[in-house]
């Protein structure tokens, strides 16, 4: 008989009923040190104050109106969104796989307005992932997302990861209007993109005209150290996705443009009934008052710096788990060598919360305002998952 939950994850045998900062409570009471943060969403952490408050304060006056009429905090956040970025404009949605869908039809819509509607091709990568919507998964292409829910989407050329030549040859297309990548893959395995490939993007969208769309859906907001994980190669896109962190946990997502990539999106060619809604846009706007400090990006910074040198030293005691470190920032992956699935379960034994990914990754993924006591915790329960593969598989 099918569950009463659409059986679409494996979930872990864990249910969890509060959290505080970096540490989450489980049903039974045992407290689990949180290095997943909800899947990158959770950037100030569990209950933060200052987002409590927003919500509360928000909550107890109006929750929704809907796009037809102004929005005060709304336009807050897109003030300070565009002040703090590349953007001259943003349009708030509930997720990432929306914004990807906004991001979509702006390219579209720019090139039919622009007089060249056969530019529709997008370019993206392999190991790439923009959400679970038809354009989402066509915009990916894997097998694993797409196999079984043809037709699919068209107006993707899929590259390999790396691959210049096939880069340059799918850029000269005259079908194709924009580059869609992510700055560091998440769902791929925490890969990041050289700042010399960045900028090279950068370079052959200029060349050919075409529109660089960035995915920040899952590296933005802080989670880099820098507020936009495309600001460490000195480039900018012309769209941008937001989502995941911006709300620290309340759904809220965005597209950022310049007014040259939005110039086709004019009233009443997108909408959204709850996106940019009072409530998830004063969270957004706590949020973004404590990520966008220069003091508070210093601090990721440095935390990072730290977390990786731990992970090193573990990387090299531990040569027959991990393989090595990746990734920027506090958006980490740990290349393991036993079966991913097997350390993920041997931190769940020691009450560690980590993220799989493709590539056999484990991501590290903590709350932005983790101490370092918690990193100094998190090293030593990943010792001894270590330590617990190890015994693991020589006894098997
Ligand atoms: C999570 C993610 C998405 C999809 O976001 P949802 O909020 O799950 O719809 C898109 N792109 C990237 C890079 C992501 O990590």
């Amino acid at each position: 008989m099918i569950p009463s939950i659409l059986p679409t994850y494996n979930r872990a045998p864990l249910s969890f009923v509060s959290g505080e900062g970096a540490w989450l409570t489980e049903a039974d009471g045992r407290r689990f040190l949180d290095f997943g943060a909800g899947i990158a969403v959770n950037a100030l952490g569990h209950a933060h104050p200052a987002l409590v408050a927003a919500l509360t304060e928000q909550a107890g006056k109006l929750w929704h109106v809907s796009n037809l009429y102004q929005i005060p905090q709304q336009q807050a956040l897109a003030d300070r969104l565009v002040a703090e970025s590349f953007a001259d404009t943003v349009f708030f949605t509930n997720s990432g796989t929306e914004s990807c869908e906004l991001a979509v039809k702006m390219a579209r819509k720019y090139w039919h307005d622009a007089g060249q509607p056969e530019r529709t091709d997008i370019i993206t990568f392999e190991g790439s992932f923009h959400g679970r919507s038809s354009a989402g998964i066509a915009a990916a292409g894997s097998e694993k997302m797409t196999k079984g829910f043809g037709p699919l989407l068209p107006g993707f050329v899929h590259l390999p990861w790396g691959d210049h030549d096939a880069l340059r040859a799918a850029a000269a297309q005259e079908t194709v209007g924009a580059i869609l990548i992510e700055p560091v893959q998440g769902e791929g395995g925490i890969r990041p993109l050289p700042d010399q490939y960045l900028k090279g993007l950068r370079d052959l969208c200029d060349e050919h005209g075409l529109l660089l769309i960035l995915d920040e859906v899952q590296c933005g907001m802080g989670r880099t150290g820098r507020l936009f994980a495309h600001e460490w190669a000195g480039v900018a896109p012309d769209i941008m996705m937001v989502a995941k962190g911006i709300g620290g946990g309340f759904p809220l997502g965005a597209v950022l443009a310049t007014e040259r990539a939005a110039s086709g999106m004019t009233a009443g060619t997108h909408g959204s009934t709850y996106g940019g809604n009072p409530l998830g846009c004063a969270v957004g706007c706590a949020v973004m008052e404590h990520v966008a400090d220069p003091a508070f990006l210093a601090e990721v910074r440095r935390k990072s710096a730290l977390l990786r040198q731990g992970l090193e030293g573990l990387v090299a005691a531990h040569p027959q788990v991990f393989e090595g470190v990746r990734g920027a920032g506090l958006m980490l992956g740990l290349k393991c060598r036993a079966p991913n699935t097997d350390v993920l379960q041997a931190g769940y034994d020691v009450q560690l919360i980590t993220v799989p990914a493709a590539d056999n990754v484990i991501r590290l993924l903590p709350p932005l305002t983790l101490t370092d006591e918690d990193i100094a915790e998190a090293l030593s329960r990943l010792e001894a998952a270590a330590r617990q593969v190890e015994t693991r598989r020589e006894t098997a």
